[in-house]
């Protein structure tokens, strides 16, 4: 059957300051926002073509402040897939990546088919690094989780991630 249109929505996570407006609004708008209000809470919508099949694809880019975890889980219900977002700049954002990925499956019933990216933000950044390769890459092969490091402020690899997720949705979700 084809169809004109399919519908995915994603929801992005991670700690405050990762980067994570700056990488839904590059993805969606292909700008770079140094100073994003560290507030705002916003839903972005872009249509994604790949074969030949065109996708609108939802990003909720949060703001989580953590009062507000009844909030969180709300999205996370409602979320079809999962952009996990930290700092290569920064450790300790690795473990809200943890807490975010267990939160999920938690909430999900532990079903681990959902699709979840880990993101690490600030490619740029090449002397303030303080998540090297290994590290990350140990992690997320443990996990069972796709990973990318990319650049808002560069433009590097942040259409990938979204692409990627995009690819992944019809298997998980063939009624949508
Ligand atoms: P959020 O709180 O996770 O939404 O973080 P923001 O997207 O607001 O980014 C926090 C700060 O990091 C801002 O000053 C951004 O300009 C900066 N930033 C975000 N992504 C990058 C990046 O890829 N490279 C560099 N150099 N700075 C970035
Ligand atoms: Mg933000």
């Amino acid at each position: 059957m084809s169809r004109d249109m399919r519908y995915f929505n994603v929801v992005v996570l991670g700690a405050g300051g990762v980067g994570k407006s700056a990488l839904t609004v590059r993805f969606v708008q292909d700008v770079f926002l140094e100073n994003y209000d560290p507030t705002i809470e916003e839903a972005y919508r872009r249509v994604v073509e790949i074969d030949g099949v065109r996708t609108s694809l939802e990003v909720l880019d949060t703001a989580g402040a953590e009062q507000f975890t009844a909030l969180k889980e709300l999205y996370i219900k409602s979320g079809q897939g999962f952009v996990l977002v930290f700092s290569l700049t920064q450790e300790a954002s690795l473990r809200e990546v943890d807490n975010l990925r267990q939160q999920i499956y938690r909430i999900k019933g532990g079903d681990t088919s959902i699709p979840i990216f880990v993101v690490g933000t600030k490619l740029d950044l090449v002397s303030e690094r303080e998540v090297s390769r290994n590290t990350i890459q140990s992690l997320v092969a443990r996990w069972g989780i796709p990973f990318y490091e990319t650049s808002a402020k560069r433009n590097w690899h942040v259409s990938d991630v979204f692409q990627d997720l995009v690819k992944e949705m019809p298997a998980r979700y063939p009624d949508e």
